[in-house]
């Protein structure tokens, strides 16, 4: 049944010339969707007033058999030109599952377990279905689920992805919007959709020690998650400079490299069980 759901996609072949690199990585890409050749990477969330990982943000990788690691922005924009990723959607969502029925299996708590969707992924008529079949599988809790959508995605205003999305969250799942910032952001749609928190993009966040405008920005986007009654997540955290500017002006939760990069799934475990430093 997992199976059968992971080989439904529309491969578009009309674009399948536009230029090198994608030729070259189309059928790879088919045949690693095939051979499952990704691992799904975790990113720690940490909360900032002391340093405890509070959830994760799994983020996909290609081991590829003769290039080795391939990092998403690689693949990712063939993947959704071309339809794949539906079934490699699929297969991180089977994965998360997996994992987070390891974590609680090894008596490991998370508040919250991130996933990137892609709009493509809720033209495909078997999302929600799917999901479900993945949450009963692994009997998980799913207020822990978190799906994140960048604000192209959220408000491109598709009846199936607003419908995808409200029957997603009856079954309890929260959405997360992704980029904040970059896009453009329908304040009364961000009241209406069901999200619960809002992750500031990480080019905001890089500027904050020496840019005047970027912490301004960030200030600005803090007081709107707060005003909205969201939860704000500052992405790419990489210095102390940076964590207490956040800190100062209410952010209370952070990603990055201060804390740590993606890692694989048996590397966040033992975070899990023994803290990070910093
Ligand atoms: P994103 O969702 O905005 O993910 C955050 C990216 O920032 C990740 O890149 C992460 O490794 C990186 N990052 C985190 N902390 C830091 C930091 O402190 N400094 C810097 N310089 N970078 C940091 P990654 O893993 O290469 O993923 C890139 C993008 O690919 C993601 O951006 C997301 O849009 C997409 N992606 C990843 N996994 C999936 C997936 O399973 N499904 C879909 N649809 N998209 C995915
Ligand atoms: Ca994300
Ligand atoms: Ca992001
Ligand atoms: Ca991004």
């Amino acid at each position: 049944k997992e199976q059968s759901s992971c080989s439904y996609f529309i491969f578009d072949q009309q674009h399948s010339h536009l230029n090198e690199k994608q030729v070259v990585i189309e059928p790879e890409l088919i045949s690693a969707v095939r051979r499952r050749e990704f691992e799904l990477y975790y990113q720690p969330r940490v909360d900032i007033s002391n340093g405890n990982i509070i959830g994760a943000e799994g983020l996909i990788r290609w081991n590829h058999p003769e290039k080795g690691l391939i990092f998403p922005d690689e693949f990712i924009p063939t993947a959704e030109r071309t339809g794949l990723i539906v079934p490699m959607g699929y297969w991180v969502l089977q994965q998360a599952g997996e994992d987070i029925h390891r974590l609680r299996e090894a008596g490991l708590d998370i508040k919250h377990l991130s996933i990137n969707l892609s709009f493509r992924q809720f033209q495909d008529g078997y999302l929600c279905r799917t999901i479900q079949r993945i949450i009963e599988k692994y009997d998980i809790d799913t207020s822990i689920l978190e799906f994140e959508l960048t604000e192209s995605a959220l408000f491109n205003n598709e009846l199936h992805v607003r419908e995808g999305i409200e029957e997603l969250h009856k079954l309890g799942i929260n959405f997360s919007l992704d980029d904040f910032g970059t896009g453009y952001s329908s304040f009364s749609l961000l009241q209406k959709l069901p999200i619960s928190s809002l992750k500031i993009d990480r080019s905001f966040v890089a500027g904050v020690a020496d840019n005047q405008d970027d912490r301004e920005i960030v200030k600005a986007l803090i007081r709107l998650a707060h005003s909205l009654n969201k939860e704000v997540i500052a992405e790419g955290l990489e210095t102390r400079q940076q964590l207490n500017f956040l800190a100062s002006y209410g952010c209370t939760q952070a990603q990055g490299y201060l804390y740590s990069k993606p890692v694989p799934f048996a590397e966040f475990q033992q975070q899990l069980a023994e803290g990070i430093q910093t």
